[in-house]
Formats: C-alpha cells, structure tokens, sequence
C-alpha cells in the first residue's frame, strides 16, 4: 500500500470502525454501514458489512440501503456526512487533485441578474408596485419578505420574476425559486442546479421542533419550521437528513391534489427512528398551504 492508501485506510477505520473486508488488489474496503445502523436502532455497526469503498476510485455504496437513502457516491460524501472536521480535513488533503478540480469546476450559483430586494429598491418604481402587490394578493407580509429576504428582479432570464432565495446551513446560496408575477407561459423558473441536491433554506429548519413538510416555497412562507420540498415528492437527500435529523413530529401538508403523494410519503416516513411521529393533513381538493395561509388545524388526518 502507498502512504496515501495507507492514511486512506486508517482514516476510513476511524470514521466506520473496523472493516469487515479488505481487497487490497482490488482498491475495496467493507464496512458496516453507519446509515443501516441507524435504521435498526443501533449504536454499533449491524456486522453485515454492506457499505463498500473502492478508494482507489473514491466512491462508495451501501448494497442495502444505498438507493432507499442515497448512501452512495463520490467518497467525499460518505465523510461530509460521517466524519468529524478533522477528518474531514484529512481527507481533503489526500484526496487526489482531479476530484478537487471537478468540485472547483462547479459553477458557484448566484443569485439571477437583476436581483433586488424590496427595501433597496424603489418604492415608486411601477414593477417594484407590481410584484409587491402580487405578493400582497397572496398574503405574504413585509414581516415575511425581509425573513425569506424574497426579492425582484426585472432584467435578465429571470425578468418579471418574484425571487425567493435559498441558503445551507452556511448561509450561502444554494437555490432560488423564480415565480412570475405577470401572466408568462412558465410560472416558476428553476435555476441550473439540481433540486434534489440541496435542501431548501436548510439554515431556516429548527430540526428540535416539528416540522411541516410543504410543495412550495410560498406555502412554506405561512408554516412555522417549514421544509419546502420543491414538488410533490421528496428527495433522497432530505429523506434522509429528515430522517436523521427530525427530533420533533413530521407534519405532511401536501396540497389539495396531491392527496396520494402525501399518503405515500406518510408510509415511506413513517418507520425506524420516526414510527408515530409522522402526522398529515387533507387539505381540500383545489388548496394548499399558501391558499389558506397556514389555517390547518382543522384538517388533520388520522390514519388508522
Ligand atoms: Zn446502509
């Protein structure tokens, strides 16, 4: 083994404990996977070793929970979410240059051209008028405008649009969502970065309280601890950050249409660590959480 492989290794045993498996022609390495654990309640491995590492080819798959929970891909994943800082700081020192400039070659996203908020712009501007009404139609305050930081922009791809930012838990721009406030063929307008890889203004989320699960970003404006799932179903990744992170109930408020997404979501989510915390609501036919402004109380639904 070369020096790297060697730290490679020893590292791997620190953030996984000990390996089940070791092909050293080969570059792979098993453990037991630390997700699976997880899902059976248990503070140790589950001995079966299903979480395999090819390091000389950085990547990483669970054979068993690998497509349920993501637990798959570049190995740099596996340490964002398994090692501690300083681990994470070693592996990013060996980890070979051609991985570091693939993740250096991916465009920064920014917010669209354009953009600003409503207390920087004028308040006697017409489009400025326009898209504040708009909002006021749906009845988003100012209270709301300056926590979301929901701005405008009249130039641009994203011209005419209503933006409503997302930041990680770093507080840096992940996503935004572009919603037109006059009648355009296309409504919403997504930027070039792939939805199911970010968790929608994941700084915002209180993971010690409960949480409502929304469509959309606007509905989201009028939940308390809302997750925004940009669409009917969830991603891998929110699954599993919900998953591991939820300490309070989970509340599905999918919209009115949606009533069969929502059901299924309700059985998907509700087992291991989160059995009897999932609640949902069954909003009428044609509403959602924006159209109601939040008033659920009397659309719980117990299931049986
Ligand atoms: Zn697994």
């Amino acid at each position: 083994m070369s020096d790297e492989v060697e730290v490679l290794v020893e590292l791997l045993r620190d953030v996984l404990g000990h390996e089940k498996q070791h092909y050293e022609s080969k570059g792979q390495i098993s453990f037991d996977c630390p997700v699976c654990a997880d899902e059976k309640g248990l503070d140790e491995g589950d001995g079966k070793g299903n979480l395999e590492i090819n390091y000389s080819k950085h990547v990483y798959k669970c054979w068993s929970c690998g497509e349920t929970y993501g637990t798959q891909g570049p190995l740099g994943r596996l340490f964002d979410k398994h090692a501690t800082k300083a681990q994470k700081k070693v592996y990013n020192l060996i980890k070979p240059e051609e991985l570091k400039q693939q993740d250096a070659k991916k465009p920064k996203l920014k917010l669209p051209e354009g953009y600003t908020t409503f207390e920087d712009s004028n308040p006697r501007f017409i489009p400025h008028i326009e898209a504040y009404r708009y909002l006021q139609s749906r009845g988003i305050t100012d209270e709301i405008i300056k926590k979301y930081k929901i701005g405008y922009t009249v130039t641009g791809d994203f011209a005419y649009r209503i933006i409503v930012p997302s930041f990680n838990k770093e507080g840096t721009l992940n996503y935004f969502v572009a919603r037109a406030w006059v009648s355009k063929k296309m409504k919403y307008k997504n930027p070039a970065v792939t939805k199911d890889e970010i968790i929608f203004n994941e700084g915002l989320i209180d993971w010690s309280k409960d949480v409502y699960l929304v469509e959309g970003a606007f509905d989201g404006f009028f939940l308390e601890n809302s997750i925004v799932m940009l669409g009917k179903k969830m991603s891998k990744l929110l699954f599993e950050t919900l998953y591991n992170n939820a300490k309070g109930n989970v509340i599905i408020c999918t919209d009115g249409d949606a009533w069969k997404d929502g059901l299924k979501l309700y059985h998907e989510l509700n087992g291991g660590v989160l059995y009897n915390k999932i609640k949902i609501v069954r909003l009428p036919m044609d509403q959602d959480i924006c159209e109601l402004r939040g008033q659920i109380d009397e659309y719980y639904y117990e299931i049986k």
